[in-house]
């Protein structure tokens, strides 16, 4: 292995994932729902195989098809308008959308700054493009963790080239608000950022006690942003089908070449017919989000009450499909002093239960060291029981 690469061994979400099936405890480690997306898109790809519409290599934007039901989805939600055939590019899910932008992107030396904590693969999409990553914590205060402007703004040096933004943000669900992107769009303008957006928790925001929705806003919506900004997105989180591998990016014509030219040589193109499904995905009527943000919500209550009634505090998200908890309430040991890493791992014995140390997500590990996340895109059921083995931890 490489020196770029010595630091990442296995992901964390395949660890936890081998961990729940030999332990056959019950997996709120991987987020991934437990119920398929709708099946009016599933038959979708099986017309698409069936009439052979993407069988063969599909063009390397994606298909034409795909590629207008994005920017149609991105004029509709947001007013933000962009041509279907040179701002628009569909990759292999967002994963592929983060490290084709990061290698397209940053010369070896840059600094990237990432939020932290971040999603595994931005550190090693960092890495693999020659970048040095520059995390700003977020820190919890009154039941949300919050991103510190001032540690945004002094974290950027003149060797800054981009700045990694991840919102609904995962694992933290904190949902960034029109004020914080404001703050950080007039910064990105103020230093001459590229600013990379992951947003494939765009449509998991929830409704909060006093019935107020926190808005999702693409960070691309702001003044001067829109030419600076690639934003992500992805059909596995939109639509429930995280095995399909269907992401995409929408920016300027000159980013979106510049982030195709590395993607082309990473898959070069993927996942022909399940695009022609997703197409017809983005076309389905506003209930069909809206029903997923509600059965959403009612799961992410029924998991945040659970865990808080089982002694874990908890950090009520604002979006995404996880909920951050701080173990030290549950004692000394039952939190193995706070080690959350220990902790996990003797989850499944203990409870039966799979969640990940959220210190995986961390430079400042010592930060992150109490903080475990649980994924609530699962069956009612399946939470049900998961809180009741906790409860008896
Ligand atoms: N970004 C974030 C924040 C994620 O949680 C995930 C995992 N779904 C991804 C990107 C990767 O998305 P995809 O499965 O489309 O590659
Ligand atoms: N995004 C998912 C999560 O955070 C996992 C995706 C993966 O396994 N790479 O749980």
């Amino acid at each position: 292995l490489n020196r770029r690469l010595a630091e990442f061994g296995t992901t964390i979400f395949a660890e936890m994932s081998a961990l729940a099936v030999r332990t056959g405890a019950i997996n709120l480690g991987q987020g991934f729902p437990d119920t398929d997306g709708p099946e009016e898109v599933r038959e979708a790809a099986v017309r698409a195989l069936r009439d052979g519409r993407g069988n063969q290599y599909p063009p390397g934007p994606g298909v034409p098809e795909l590629r207008t039901a994005i920017a149609a989805h991105q004029l509709r939600n947001y007013g933000l308008s962009y041509d279907p055939d040179r701002e628009v590019l569909v990759t292999a899910g967002a994963t592929e959308a983060i490290a084709a932008s990061l290698l397209a992107l940053v010369e070896p030396g840059d600094e990237v700054i990432a939020l932290e904590p971040y999603y595994d693969s931005y550190a090693a999409s960092i890495a693999l493009a020659g970048g040095t990553r520059v995390p700003v914590t977020l820190r919890p205060r009154e039941g949300r963790f919050v991103l510190d402007l001032d540690e945004l703004r002094d974290a950027v040096t003149p060797r800054t080239r981009l700045l990694l933004l991840n919102t609904p943000h995962n694992p933290t669900g904190t949902v960034l608000s029109r004020e914080e992107l404001a703050e950080i769009a007039k910064l990105a303008v103020e230093r001459d950022l590229l600013v990379v957006t992951d947003e494939v928790y765009e449509h998991q925001v929830f409704t909060d006690e006093n019935g107020t929705t926190p808005a999702h806003i693409p960070l691309a919506t702001f003044p001067g942003m829109r030419e600076r900004t690639v934003t992500i997105g992805s059909a596995g989180k939109t639509f429930s089908f995280t095995g399909w591998k269907v992401g995409w990016v929408t920016s300027t014509p000159e980013l979106v070449t510049a982030v195709r030219s590395a993607k082309q040589y990473l898959t070069f193109v993927a996942s022909g017919p399940f695009q022609y499904a997703i197409a017809e995905a983005l076309a389905l009527p506003e209930s069909y989000f809206t029903s997923v943000r509600e059965d959403l919500r009612a799961k992410r209550d029924l998991l945040s009450a659970g865990l808080t009634a089982a002694g874990f505090e908890v950090y009520r998200p604002q979006g995404t499909y996880f909920i951050t908890t701080d173990i030290r309430p549950l004692g000394d040991s039952r939190s193995h002093g706070g080690d959350g890493f220990a902790f996990c791992r003797a989850l499944p014995e203990r409870a039966g239960v799979v969640a990940i140390p959220n210190a995986v997500f961390y430079d400042h590990r010592e930060e992150g060291a109490p903080f475990v996340r649980f994924a609530f895109c699962k069956r009612t059921e399946v939470l049900a029981d998961a809180v009741d083995r906790l409860k008896a931890l």
